[in-house]
Protein backbone atom coordinates (compact mmCIF):
# COMPACT_ATOMS: atom_id res chain seq x y z
CA UNK A 1 0.00 0.00 0.00
CA UNK A 2 1.21 3.43 -0.93
CA UNK A 3 1.87 5.41 2.03
CA UNK A 4 1.41 9.16 1.94
CA UNK A 5 4.57 11.31 3.12
CA UNK A 6 3.36 15.16 3.22
CA UNK A 7 6.78 17.31 3.06
CA UNK A 8 6.65 20.73 4.43
CA UNK A 9 9.89 22.33 3.74
CA UNK A 10 9.32 26.20 5.65
CA UNK A 11 11.96 28.65 5.37
CA UNK A 12 15.45 29.51 5.89
CA UNK A 13 17.76 26.24 5.53
CA UNK A 14 14.16 24.22 5.75
CA UNK A 15 13.90 23.76 1.76
CA UNK A 16 17.60 22.75 1.24
CA UNK A 17 17.80 20.46 4.21
CA UNK A 18 14.09 19.24 3.27
CA UNK A 19 15.86 18.35 -0.20
CA UNK A 20 18.51 16.13 0.79
CA UNK A 21 15.90 13.84 3.09
CA UNK A 22 13.45 13.74 0.42
CA UNK A 23 16.28 12.29 -2.29
CA UNK A 24 17.37 9.72 0.52
CA UNK A 25 13.61 8.39 1.17
CA UNK A 26 13.24 8.37 -2.74
CA UNK A 27 16.47 6.43 -3.01
CA UNK A 28 14.96 3.79 -1.09
CA UNK A 29 12.46 3.00 -3.36
CA UNK A 30 9.59 2.31 -1.35
CA UNK A 31 5.90 2.82 -2.10
CA UNK A 32 5.82 6.39 -0.84
CA UNK A 33 3.50 9.40 -2.42
CA UNK A 34 5.68 12.91 -1.42
CA UNK A 35 3.17 15.49 -1.41
CA UNK A 36 5.34 19.36 -0.87
CA UNK A 37 3.49 22.52 0.39
CA UNK A 38 4.02 25.81 1.79
CA UNK A 39 4.46 26.24 5.39
CA UNK A 40 5.44 28.94 7.98
CA UNK A 41 6.89 32.14 6.29
CA UNK A 42 7.14 30.95 2.78
CA UNK A 43 2.80 30.01 3.49
CA UNK A 44 2.33 33.30 4.89
CA UNK A 45 4.26 35.12 1.62
CA UNK A 46 1.92 32.75 -0.60
CA UNK A 47 -1.38 32.35 0.83
CA UNK A 48 -1.39 34.94 3.63
CA UNK A 49 -1.44 32.30 6.72
CA UNK A 50 1.50 30.19 8.50
CA UNK A 51 -0.44 27.23 7.86
CA UNK A 52 -2.84 27.57 5.10
CA UNK A 53 -5.93 25.22 5.08
CA UNK A 54 -4.75 23.50 2.03
CA UNK A 55 -1.29 22.30 4.17
CA UNK A 56 -3.03 21.21 6.64
CA UNK A 57 -4.98 19.37 5.15
CA UNK A 58 -2.79 17.82 3.64
CA UNK A 59 -0.54 16.98 6.80
CA UNK A 60 -3.89 15.50 8.16
CA UNK A 61 -4.72 13.13 5.40
CA UNK A 62 -0.96 11.85 5.32
CA UNK A 63 0.89 8.85 7.26
CA UNK A 64 3.64 11.64 8.27
CA UNK A 65 4.82 15.02 7.66
CA UNK A 66 8.38 15.60 6.79
CA UNK A 67 9.05 19.09 8.43
CA UNK A 68 11.98 21.38 7.70
CA UNK A 69 11.79 24.61 10.21
CA UNK A 70 10.31 27.66 10.22
CA UNK A 71 10.99 31.34 10.94
CA UNK A 72 12.89 34.38 10.23
CA UNK A 73 13.93 37.57 11.51
CA UNK A 74 11.69 39.63 8.78
CA UNK A 75 8.40 38.05 10.40
CA UNK A 76 8.87 39.63 13.81
CA UNK A 77 7.00 42.41 13.26
CA UNK A 78 3.46 40.30 12.14
CA UNK A 79 0.84 39.79 14.77
CA UNK A 80 1.38 36.65 16.68
CA UNK A 81 -1.31 34.48 14.63
CA UNK A 82 0.56 35.20 11.38
CA UNK A 83 3.98 34.48 12.79
CA UNK A 84 5.89 31.24 11.26
CA UNK A 85 5.83 29.17 14.61
CA UNK A 86 2.04 29.24 15.19
CA UNK A 87 2.43 27.03 11.84
CA UNK A 88 4.10 24.21 14.67
CA UNK A 89 1.50 25.14 17.41
CA UNK A 90 -1.19 24.47 14.71
CA UNK A 91 0.11 21.08 13.29
CA UNK A 92 0.52 19.90 16.96
CA UNK A 93 -3.00 21.20 17.96
CA UNK A 94 -5.05 19.91 15.05
CA UNK A 95 -3.32 16.56 14.57
CA UNK A 96 -3.52 16.02 18.35
CA UNK A 97 0.56 15.24 18.91
CA UNK A 98 0.98 14.82 22.36
CA UNK A 99 4.14 12.94 22.46
CA UNK A 100 7.59 14.48 21.50
CA UNK A 101 10.62 12.18 21.31
CA UNK A 102 13.92 13.79 20.79
CA UNK A 103 17.01 11.44 20.89
CA UNK A 104 20.55 12.93 22.09
CA UNK A 105 22.97 10.68 20.54
CA UNK A 106 26.82 11.12 20.20
CA UNK A 107 28.61 9.48 17.61
CA UNK A 108 31.94 8.46 18.25
CA UNK A 109 33.62 10.44 15.51
CA UNK A 110 31.93 13.77 17.05
CA UNK A 111 33.32 13.20 20.76
CA UNK A 112 35.29 16.78 20.48
CA UNK A 113 32.30 18.19 19.65
CA UNK A 114 30.40 17.87 23.40
CA UNK A 115 31.26 20.02 26.41
CA UNK A 116 31.75 17.40 28.09
CA UNK A 117 35.19 15.09 28.74
CA UNK A 118 34.89 12.66 25.86
CA UNK A 119 35.13 9.87 28.73
CA UNK A 120 31.52 10.99 30.67
CA UNK A 121 29.67 11.40 27.14
CA UNK A 122 31.34 8.81 24.44
CA UNK A 123 28.58 6.59 23.05
CA UNK A 124 25.81 8.16 24.88
CA UNK A 125 22.21 7.41 23.45
CA UNK A 126 19.34 8.68 25.34
CA UNK A 127 15.81 8.93 24.35
CA UNK A 128 14.01 12.24 25.82
CA UNK A 129 9.71 12.07 25.52
CA UNK A 130 8.32 15.06 26.68
CA UNK A 131 4.60 15.64 26.95
CA UNK A 132 3.76 18.21 24.39
CA UNK A 133 -0.03 19.05 24.33
CA UNK A 134 -0.51 19.94 28.56
CA UNK A 135 1.01 21.37 31.65
CA UNK A 136 1.55 24.74 32.63
CA UNK A 137 2.23 25.80 28.88
CA UNK A 138 -1.40 25.68 28.37
CA UNK A 139 -3.09 25.05 31.60
CA UNK A 140 -6.07 27.59 32.33
CA UNK A 141 -6.29 29.98 34.49
CA UNK A 142 -3.59 32.02 33.47
CA UNK A 143 -2.96 35.88 32.74
CA UNK A 144 -1.51 39.15 34.90
CA UNK A 145 -4.58 40.22 37.56
CA UNK A 146 -4.50 42.13 41.08
CA UNK A 147 -3.41 39.44 43.07
CA UNK A 148 -6.70 38.58 45.54
CA UNK A 149 -4.80 37.18 48.73
CA UNK A 150 -1.52 36.24 50.21
CA UNK A 151 1.43 38.92 51.09
CA UNK A 152 1.28 40.79 47.72
CA UNK A 153 -2.49 41.19 47.64
CA UNK A 154 -3.59 44.00 45.56
CA UNK A 155 -0.39 44.37 43.45
CA UNK A 156 -0.71 43.15 39.98
CA UNK A 157 0.42 39.69 39.80
CA UNK A 158 1.22 37.06 36.82
CA UNK A 159 -0.33 33.43 36.88
CA UNK A 160 -0.06 30.23 34.99
CA UNK A 161 -1.80 26.67 36.14
CA UNK A 162 0.05 23.22 36.51
CA UNK A 163 -2.44 20.47 35.36
CA UNK A 164 -2.24 16.96 33.92
CA UNK A 165 -5.62 14.89 33.47
CA UNK A 166 -5.21 11.02 34.15
CA UNK A 167 -5.81 10.32 30.45
CA UNK A 168 -2.88 12.70 29.63
CA UNK A 169 -0.37 11.45 31.80
CA UNK A 170 -1.44 7.37 30.87
CA UNK A 171 -0.62 8.01 27.05
CA UNK A 172 2.72 9.55 27.37
CA UNK A 173 3.50 7.08 30.55
CA UNK A 174 2.52 4.24 27.79
CA UNK A 175 4.81 5.93 24.85
CA UNK A 176 7.37 5.86 27.76
CA UNK A 177 6.95 2.08 28.15
CA UNK A 178 6.31 0.99 24.81
CA UNK A 179 9.62 3.00 24.15
CA UNK A 180 11.71 1.54 26.56
CA UNK A 181 10.68 -1.90 25.25
CA UNK A 182 12.20 -1.39 22.15
CA UNK A 183 15.53 -0.14 23.74
CA UNK A 184 17.25 -1.32 27.02
CA UNK A 185 14.17 -1.45 29.10
CA UNK A 186 14.66 1.35 31.46
CA UNK A 187 12.88 4.09 32.20
CA UNK A 188 13.45 7.10 34.21
CA UNK A 189 9.99 9.09 34.84
CA UNK A 190 11.32 12.88 35.78
CA UNK A 191 9.11 15.02 38.04
CA UNK A 192 9.24 17.44 40.76
CA UNK A 193 6.96 15.31 43.65
CA UNK A 194 8.77 16.61 46.86
CA UNK A 195 6.96 19.81 46.02
CA UNK A 196 4.29 19.85 42.79
CA UNK A 197 0.86 18.18 43.57
CA UNK A 198 0.53 17.15 39.53
CA UNK A 199 3.89 16.24 39.72
CA UNK A 200 2.64 13.63 42.31
CA UNK A 201 -0.05 12.30 40.52
CA UNK A 202 1.84 11.81 37.82
CA UNK A 203 4.21 9.71 39.65
CA UNK A 204 1.63 8.00 41.08
CA UNK A 205 -0.20 7.50 37.72
CA UNK A 206 2.89 6.48 35.61
CA UNK A 207 3.35 3.63 38.38
CA UNK A 208 0.14 2.37 37.84
CA UNK A 209 0.93 2.29 34.02
CA UNK A 210 3.92 0.36 35.02
CA UNK A 211 2.31 -2.62 36.05
CA UNK A 212 1.45 -3.26 32.76
CA UNK A 213 5.47 -3.18 31.77
CA UNK A 214 6.38 -5.47 34.07
CA UNK A 215 9.32 -6.05 32.21
CA UNK A 216 10.79 -2.23 32.50
CA UNK A 217 12.74 -0.66 35.25
CA UNK A 218 11.39 2.37 36.29
CA UNK A 219 12.54 4.63 38.32
CA UNK A 220 11.84 7.86 39.18
CA UNK A 221 13.67 11.19 39.71
CA UNK A 222 13.07 14.98 40.73
CA UNK A 223 13.65 17.16 37.54
CA UNK A 224 16.65 19.26 39.52
CA UNK A 225 18.67 16.29 40.09
CA UNK A 226 18.30 15.18 36.21
CA UNK A 227 19.37 18.40 35.52
CA UNK A 228 22.63 17.39 36.93
CA UNK A 229 22.95 13.94 36.51
CA UNK A 230 22.87 14.51 32.75
CA UNK A 231 25.58 16.89 32.69
CA UNK A 232 27.68 14.46 35.74
CA UNK A 233 26.59 10.96 34.19
CA UNK A 234 24.21 10.84 31.24
CA UNK A 235 25.08 7.49 30.06
CA UNK A 236 23.25 6.58 33.07
CA UNK A 237 19.96 7.20 30.97
CA UNK A 238 18.23 5.45 28.42
CA UNK A 239 14.58 6.64 28.19
CA UNK A 240 13.60 9.33 29.99
CA UNK A 241 9.87 10.59 30.29
CA UNK A 242 8.70 13.47 31.49
CA UNK A 243 6.19 16.67 31.33
CA UNK A 244 5.88 19.52 28.88
CA UNK A 245 7.77 22.34 30.58
CA UNK A 246 10.36 19.88 32.28
CA UNK A 247 10.36 18.22 29.05
CA UNK A 248 11.66 21.36 26.78
CA UNK A 249 14.62 22.30 29.01
CA UNK A 250 15.92 19.34 29.39
CA UNK A 251 15.58 18.14 26.26
CA UNK A 252 17.71 21.26 25.03
CA UNK A 253 19.98 20.64 27.92
CA UNK A 254 20.90 17.02 26.56
CA UNK A 255 20.59 17.79 23.04
CA UNK A 256 23.81 20.61 24.11
CA UNK A 257 25.68 17.26 25.07
CA UNK A 258 26.09 16.20 21.96
CA UNK A 259 27.44 19.60 21.35
CA UNK A 260 26.13 19.47 17.18
CA UNK A 261 22.29 20.68 17.08
CA UNK A 262 22.41 20.18 12.95
CA UNK A 263 22.64 16.10 13.90
CA UNK A 264 19.21 16.16 16.40
CA UNK A 265 16.14 14.92 15.51
CA UNK A 266 13.11 14.34 16.66
CA UNK A 267 9.63 13.19 16.43
CA UNK A 268 5.74 14.20 17.68
CA UNK A 269 3.04 11.55 17.39
CA UNK A 270 -0.23 11.16 18.22
CA UNK A 271 -2.33 8.21 19.38
CA UNK A 272 -2.80 6.55 15.85
CA UNK A 273 0.97 6.64 15.46
CA UNK A 274 0.79 9.63 12.99
CA UNK A 275 3.71 11.97 13.60
CA UNK A 276 5.90 15.05 12.33
CA UNK A 277 9.63 14.90 12.04
CA UNK A 278 11.56 17.47 11.85
CA UNK A 279 15.43 18.60 12.93
CA UNK A 280 15.46 20.14 16.50
CA UNK A 281 17.40 22.99 15.17
CA UNK A 282 15.36 26.43 13.63
CA UNK A 283 15.34 27.66 10.26
CA UNK A 284 18.68 29.22 10.64
CA UNK A 285 18.43 32.11 8.74
CA UNK A 286 22.05 33.13 9.06
CA UNK A 287 23.31 30.35 6.68
CA UNK A 288 20.00 30.07 4.72
CA UNK A 289 21.17 29.87 0.66
CA UNK A 290 24.18 29.35 1.61
CA UNK A 291 24.27 25.46 0.64
CA UNK A 292 26.57 24.78 3.94
CA UNK A 293 23.45 23.40 6.39
CA UNK A 294 23.85 20.42 7.87
CA UNK A 295 21.40 18.06 6.38
CA UNK A 296 22.02 15.02 8.65
CA UNK A 297 19.44 16.04 11.39
CA UNK A 298 16.67 16.07 8.84
CA UNK A 299 17.67 13.04 7.39
CA UNK A 300 18.04 11.11 10.41
CA UNK A 301 14.42 12.54 10.90
CA UNK A 302 12.97 10.99 7.63
CA UNK A 303 14.81 7.64 9.43
CA UNK A 304 12.53 8.50 11.97
CA UNK A 305 9.46 8.73 10.34
CA UNK A 306 9.90 5.29 8.68
CA UNK A 307 10.81 4.04 12.02
CA UNK A 308 7.51 5.25 14.02
CA UNK A 309 4.73 5.84 10.93
CA UNK A 310 5.27 3.87 8.55
CA UNK A 311 6.66 0.43 10.49
CA UNK A 312 9.87 0.43 8.20
CA UNK A 313 12.68 -0.46 11.09
CA UNK A 314 14.92 -1.97 8.93
CA UNK A 315 14.73 0.96 6.24
CA UNK A 316 15.62 3.29 8.97
CA UNK A 317 18.34 1.32 10.37
CA UNK A 318 20.23 1.81 6.75
CA UNK A 319 19.52 5.44 6.96
CA UNK A 320 21.09 5.79 10.60
CA UNK A 321 24.05 3.27 9.20
CA UNK A 322 24.43 5.31 6.47
CA UNK A 323 25.09 8.85 8.12
CA UNK A 324 27.34 6.35 10.54
CA UNK A 325 29.46 5.60 7.75
CA UNK A 326 29.55 8.92 6.36
CA UNK A 327 31.28 10.35 9.50
CA UNK A 328 33.54 7.39 9.86
CA UNK A 329 34.96 8.43 6.21
CA UNK A 330 35.62 12.22 7.96
CA UNK A 331 33.39 14.12 6.00
CA UNK A 332 31.57 17.36 8.18
CA UNK A 333 29.93 20.33 7.19
CA UNK A 334 30.79 23.16 8.36
CA UNK A 335 28.92 23.07 11.96
CA UNK A 336 30.73 19.71 12.94
CA UNK A 337 34.08 20.14 11.08
CA UNK A 338 37.39 19.84 12.91
CA UNK A 339 40.83 19.80 11.41
CA UNK A 340 41.90 16.83 10.07
CA UNK A 341 38.13 15.88 8.34
CA UNK A 342 36.75 17.16 5.14
CA UNK A 343 34.85 20.29 4.80
CA UNK A 344 31.91 19.44 2.54
CA UNK A 345 28.47 21.34 1.94
CA UNK A 346 24.47 20.41 2.27
CA UNK A 347 24.64 18.36 -1.04
CA UNK A 348 27.34 17.07 -1.00
CA UNK A 349 26.58 15.99 2.32
CA UNK A 350 23.17 14.37 0.76
CA UNK A 351 25.10 12.50 -2.09
CA UNK A 352 27.19 11.14 0.38
CA UNK A 353 24.57 9.75 2.29
CA UNK A 354 23.25 8.34 -0.93
CA UNK A 355 26.42 6.65 -1.86
CA UNK A 356 26.49 4.96 1.32
CA UNK A 357 23.21 3.93 1.30
CA UNK A 358 23.88 2.42 -1.89
CA UNK A 359 26.41 0.20 -0.54
CA UNK A 360 23.82 -0.92 2.18
P1 LIG B 1 18.60 28.01 14.91
O1 LIG B 1 18.53 26.61 15.41
O2 LIG B 1 17.90 28.28 13.64
O3 LIG B 1 20.14 28.44 14.77
C1 LIG B 1 21.05 28.47 15.86
C2 LIG B 1 22.48 28.38 15.33
O4 LIG B 1 22.73 27.04 14.88
C3 LIG B 1 22.73 29.30 14.12
O5 LIG B 1 24.04 29.81 14.19
C4 LIG B 1 22.59 28.38 12.92
O6 LIG B 1 23.37 28.78 11.82
C5 LIG B 1 23.09 27.04 13.50
N1 LIG B 1 22.40 25.91 12.86
C6 LIG B 1 21.13 25.49 13.07
N2 LIG B 1 20.84 24.44 12.30
C7 LIG B 1 21.95 24.17 11.58
C8 LIG B 1 22.27 23.21 10.58
N3 LIG B 1 21.39 22.28 10.17
N4 LIG B 1 23.51 23.22 10.05
C9 LIG B 1 24.41 24.14 10.44
N5 LIG B 1 24.18 25.08 11.37
C10 LIG B 1 22.96 25.09 11.93
O7 LIG B 1 18.02 28.94 16.08
P2 LIG B 1 17.78 30.53 16.10
O8 LIG B 1 18.86 31.22 15.35
O9 LIG B 1 17.52 30.84 17.51
O10 LIG B 1 16.41 30.73 15.32
C11 LIG B 1 16.32 31.09 13.96
C12 LIG B 1 14.87 31.04 13.52
O11 LIG B 1 14.42 29.69 13.62
C13 LIG B 1 13.94 31.88 14.36
O12 LIG B 1 13.01 32.52 13.52
C14 LIG B 1 13.26 30.86 15.25
O13 LIG B 1 11.99 31.27 15.65
C15 LIG B 1 13.18 29.67 14.34
N6 LIG B 1 13.09 28.36 15.00
C16 LIG B 1 12.29 27.45 14.39
C17 LIG B 1 12.20 26.17 14.90
C18 LIG B 1 11.34 25.17 14.16
O14 LIG B 1 11.04 25.39 13.00
N7 LIG B 1 10.99 24.06 14.77
C19 LIG B 1 12.90 25.82 16.06
C20 LIG B 1 13.75 26.76 16.66
C21 LIG B 1 13.84 28.05 16.11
Amino acid sequence: MTQKIAVLPGDGIGPEIVEQAVRVLTALDLPLELAEAPVGGAAFDAQEHPLPPSTLSLAQSSHAVLFGAVGDWKYDQLPREFRPEQAILGLRKAMGLFANLRPAILYPELANASSLKPEIVAGLDIMIIRELTGDIYFGTPRGVRNAPDGSFAGEREGYDTMRYAESEVRRIARVGFETAMKRSRKLCSVDKANVLETSQFWRDIVIEVGKEFPQVELSHMYVDNAAMQLVKAPRQFDVIVTGNIFGDILSDEAAMLTGSIGMLPSASLNDSGQGLYEPSHGSAPDIAGKGVANPLATILSAAMLLRYSLNLPAQADRIEAAVKAVLAEGLRTADIHEPGTTRVGTTQMGDAVLNALSRS
